[in-house]
């Protein structure tokens, strides 16, 4: 077997940003993360550090109206309740470089076949809108950069978080260049779901075997009909049974198989797989950090000889 360093993507930025006290977004899981890959055994060579995006480049995906009310902080207090951030300048160069981040994962995955990227899947930010901790679309933002260079790529985002992708469904609903494929809980947010080119519903409590036989039929079907070019692979992990926000009961062991179910499909159809870590929702961060380690866990065991250490 053919040994891959997978690229590993990851900013300080990540982690920072002031937040209010008990704010529900888990700020300090990017560098934790980090910190369990490198105790692990990730090597020196397999970092890379993002760039941020320029607002040109992300107005090929977003309304340039809404991007300039997100530079002047002018937009009205309920589109902020809806985003669920306080409005900063940190905030605004922090998703532009997780942005940045997730496209120089889709590029370094085209080179080496695989990377992942230790932020990411921003997937409710909307065209000319954002919510649920999401104001730019970085998925939606790497497949249209990554499609000006490479005009003729398929491509699958296939977004296993347990919320749906709506924000990623609707910019691409009449763009046939990406397909986007959602498996989610079905009761959960957003509650108003949009329509993928593929959607998965899940009921709540959802076990580990109906959860992976949903996900093998995905990829089947992914491969009969699509034969993807490149995968982006939000492998958000508030499917989680421990997860506060999840309502599935996807066990720690459920993660991993899920991990390794996609990783191994992409390996075997040699498609490029880039993956962002996505949501997960836990006060509890050593568990929340164990469940996204599942992901670099799984990328060693498919394109590495080596083993990270487990724990
Ligand atoms: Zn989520």
């Amino acid at each position: 077997m053919k040994k891959v360093d997978v690229p590993f993507i990851y900013s300080p930025l990540y982690s920072e940003l002031d937040l209010p006290p008990r704010h529900r977004y888990p700020i300090e899981k990017y560098r934790l993360l980090k910190d369990w890959a490198v105790k692990h055994g990730a090597t020196n060579n397999q970092w890379h550090q993002p760039e941020p995006l320029s607002w040109e480049q992300v107005a090929r995906t977003h309304c340039p109206g809404y991007l300039s009310q997100l530079r002047q902080n002018s937009m009205d207090k309920s589109s902020w309740r809806r985003i669920g951030f306080p409005w900063s300048e940190q905030l605004l160069y922090r998703t532009l470089t997780s942005a940045g981040g997730t496209l120089l994962t889709t590029e370094l995955a085209l080179t080496k076949g695989v990377a992942i990227h230790f932020s990411g899947g921003y997937h409710h930010a909307h065209k000319d809108w954002g919510s649920g901790f999401c104001l730019l679309n970085d998925l939606a933002i790497a497949c249209n950069e990554i499609l000006v260079r490479h005009p003729k790529l398929k491509i699958v985002v296939l977004d296993t978080d347990v919320h749906q992708g709506d924000g990623t469904a609707t910019l691409f609903e009449n763009d046939n260049r990406v397909f986007t494929c959602s498996i989610h809980g079905e009761r959960n947010f957003p509650f108003s779901k949009a329509s993928s080119n593929l959607d998965i519903p899940l009921a709540k409590h959802t076990s580990d075997k109906e959860y992976l036989a949903a996900l093998e039929n995905t990829l089947e079907r992914i491969n009969r009909e699509i034969k993807p070019d490149l995968i982006l692979y939000d492998a958000g992990v508030d499917i989680y049974q421990r997860d506060e926000l999840g309502h599935l009961n996807i066990s720690l062991a459920g993660i991993f198989q899920r991990d390794l179910t996609v990783l191994r499909f992409a390996k075997r159809h040699k498609t490029p797989l880039a993956a962002v870590i996505g949501g997960g929702y836990q006060r509890n961060l050593p568990r929340l950090v164990r469940a996204h380690a599942q992901l670099l866990r799984a990328s060693y065991y498919v394109y590495t000889e080596n083993k990270l250490t487990e724990g």
